[in-house]
């Protein structure tokens, strides 16, 4: 979210100075891995359609303007057990929208990806103009766009507290103090720390995410991105991108993790291999070869898994962008160009009601029934 603000800015002219704690892209965050999925047909708020579907446009901008390629149109296969979810909201707003979605029953989901061993009760949504994007080759090129527009970047250096004063905010760092007219921040997993200048209701979790051996029904260009619905739980992946396995990942569930805690590795826990394995042997079982690689990344899960973009409640010149619950990275060129109209003119034409932070104030509503699937 940082660096895309960042080159926002920068490329409108204005001066701007990059912080982090690492070296962007790097293997601490939540945005490493090689791919995240890009969906448009989202339910509950129809601000996400229309945030996913500017958001695609500036990947593709920032792939004609870098001359890399940051998003393959996989297409995205969703997949759920029809009694643990419906795909009917969706698909109703996808219409509203003229998302292109197809609904499928079990019959046309084997008979269109033959590595797929479903019952029959499962169904699936698919969209055939979704993908994936190569996450850290998403945040190289918005580097190396946002510095050629003159942004500087401190690589390696944490921002250990902000003040704001008078209109001008001030970043403490073990190197010196910085000031700025405004700031944004992205803390990822970290806002934590910013505390007490911000305080969040975000709760990290760890996560972990597998590539397995897996047999040619499943490579990139005849397998698409995929979400799965299950008893088991709810899941996503990619296809085997130039050889290197079906990559599978669990959304729900993941241990708490806290700023100063140590992240344990891949295969800490039995479940982080065990819990993926299982949904490949029972519905993807050419998928379910050996394990070939492990990673480990976080979620920010905010009470309600909506995002956070606002002001912050006292200094209008600082902006908050967190909370991406697990399903953020796809959005976040937009959410950058969010950023960067705000510090900059104080509007956006995006609706960004549904994210703000006042609708913490009051006692969130009865929680939804069943599996939710609608954030990955
Ligand atoms: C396994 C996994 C799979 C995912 N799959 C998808 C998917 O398929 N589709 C999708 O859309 N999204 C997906 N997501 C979610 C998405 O990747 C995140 O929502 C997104 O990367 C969040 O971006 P961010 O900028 O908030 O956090 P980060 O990318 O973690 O960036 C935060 C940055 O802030 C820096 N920082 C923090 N504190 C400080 C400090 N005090 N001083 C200086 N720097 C600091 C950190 O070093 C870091 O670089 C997935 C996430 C994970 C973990």
């Amino acid at each position: 979210m940082g660096m895309s603000a960042g080159y926002q800015l920068a490329r409108r002219g204005v001066t701007t100075l990059l912080i982090d704690s690492f070296d962007p892209p790097h293997t601490q965050g939540s945005h490493h891995g090689e791919s995240r999925l890009i969906r448009h047909a989202y339910s509950g708020d129809p601000a996400y359609i229309d945030l996913a579907l500017r958001a695609d446009a500036l990947w593709k901008e920032a792939e004609e303007h870098s001359g890399t390629e940051l998003l393959v149109r996989s297409g995205v296969l969703n997949l759920a057990d029809s009694s643990v979810y419906s795909f009917s909201g969706r698909l109703a707003e996808a219409e509203k929208r003229k998302v292109r979605v197809e609904p499928l029953d079990a019959a046309e989901i084997r008979y269109r990806w033959p590595g797929l061993s479903i019952p029959d009760r499962f169904e699936a949504m698919y969209e055939p103009d979704a993908g994936y994007l190569y996450s850290e080759k998403c945040i190289g090129v918005y580097r190396q766009l946002a510095l050629a527009h003159g942004a500087e970047l401190l690589p390696n250096t944490a921002v250990q507290n902000v003040t704001a004063r008078g209109g001008s905010v001030t970043v403490h760092t073990r190197n010196g103090d910085y000031h700025a007219a405004a700031a944004i921040l992205s803390a990822g997993a970290w806002f934590g720390t910013l505390s007490p200048f911000i305080t969040l209701p975000i709760k990290a979790v760890r996560k972990v995410v597998g590539w397995f051996q897996s047999t040619p029904d499943f490579n990139a260009g005849s397998f698409p991105g995929f979400t799965l619905g299950a008893g088991e739980g709810g899941y996503y992946g990619f296809p085997s991108i130039g050889g290197a396995g079906l990559k599978i990942g669990r959304h729900d569930t993941g241990l708490e993790w806290k700023p100063g805690d140590p992240l344990l590795p891949f295969g800490s826990e039995e479940s982080d291999e065990g819990d993926l394995r299982r949904v490949l042997e029972a519905y993807m079982p050419g998928a379910a070869g050996r394990l070939l690689k492990g990673a480990v990344c976080k979620y920010e899960h905010t009470p309600d898994e909506d995002f956070i973009i606002d002001r912050h409640p006292v200094h209008a010149n600082v902006l908050l962008a967190g909370g991406f619950s697990g399903h953020g990275f796809k959005f976040s060129s937009a959410v950058g160009e969010i950023l960067a109209d705000l510090a900059t003119t104080g509007r956006t034409g995006q609706n960004i009601r549904p994210f703000s932070l006042a609708r913490f104030d009051t006692p969130p509503g009865q929680a939804q029934a069943g599996l939710t699937l609608e954030g990955i």
